[in-house]
């Protein structure tokens, strides 16, 4: 077996890898993928074939048993109820049999404060990865506590309501923020709605009515699939958009004379189309598109 701190490094380095290969394209990951992911030369399997928990044995291919759970997954249609408690945390339920059979090594994860990659099932019946920590479970009622974060999850219990707050904030959106770009990159279908660049990890989902804001939401239609610089660019009010779906660029940055990033990836894109997805649940919602595009012209 791995010494510690070796099983630790590959943890991280593993977690780190899957998700970045997720945001390589829409942030999503197939069961099958999943199921023969290249890892140091060579195809290993990170989620269970079956069941939600993954505990890799002796006859794993990276050939070493791993001492607690690798990773977990919630299914659309899964039995069990995982879900949302206050606090910013998530439940996971333990299979039947409390603390025996798989859920022994969840309770390793938990002890031996390791990292695991939790596997979230969308609506297109693909995955979106989080890493997590277990930090809680009652084996009685047969469920645990997840948050993506050791130290937020100790702040998100803290005496101090500020600091209770904040950490709990936190960790809702680094657990809302996946799911909600999921799906906008991929209603977008992996492209920049303004200038159709097409490489996920350069692309995010961008909140029309910003994320502070106590009306935003995370619905798709409040999201825009923007590459970095055109989202920045959004945020800052260089680009507006319209509610009939046209781009503006700021008067002042029009008149502005600079290198190609300036004249054709901004300048050039005054006045043309956004790409829009073409199911109509997915577009972007005139009525917060409006809002933020008066905040732009009053600029
Ligand atoms: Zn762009």
């Amino acid at each position: 077996m791995w010494t510690l701190e070796d099983e630790q490094a590959l943890r991280e380095d593993l977690i780190e890898k899957i998700i970045s290969k997720a945001n390589d394209g829409d942030g999503m990951l197939s069961r099958a993928e999943l199921g023969s992911f290249s890892y140091a030369g060579q195809t290993i399997r990170v989620i269970d074939s079956q069941g939600g928990i993954w505990n890799p044995g002796a006859s794993w291919s990276l050939g070493e048993e791993l001492r607690a759970t690798l990773s977990i997954n919630t299914t659309k249609s899964g039995k069990y109820e995982d879900q949302e408690v206050s606090g910013g945390l998530w439940r996971y339920d333990y299979q039947s049999g409390g603390t025996a059979g798989k859920n022994t090594k969840m309770r390793k994860a938990m002890e031996l404060q390791l990292p695991l990659i939790w596997f979230v099932q969308q609506d297109s019946g693909r995955y979106v990865p989080y890493k997590v920590f277990i930090i809680n479970d009652f084996p009685d009622q047969g469920y645990c506590l997840i948050a993506p974060d050791l130290s937020l999850a100790t702040a998100s219990r803290s005496e101090s309501l500020i600091e209770r707050r904040y950490a709990q904030r936190l960790m809702k959106q680094r657990l809302h923020q996946p799911a909600f770009r999921a799906r906008v990159i991929s209603a977008y279908e992996t492209r920049c709605a303004i200038c159709r660049l097409g490489h996920g990890q350069l692309l995010d989902a961008a909140h029309i009515t910003p994320d502070s804001d106590e009306t935003s939401s995370t619905s798709v239609t409040n999201g825009l699939s923007l590459c970095k610089i055109h989202h920045t660019a959004y945020d800052i009010n260089i680009v507006g958009i319209d509610a009939d779906y046209t781009v503006h660029i700021r008067r002042d940055i029009l008149r502005e004379t600079d290198g190609p990033m300036l004249e054709h990836g901004i300048k050039e894109m005054d006045k043309t189309k956004l790409w829009v997805p073409p199911a109509a649940a997915d577009k972007p919602d005139p009525a917060r598109l409006e809002v933020r595009f008066e905040e732009f012209s009053g600029h």
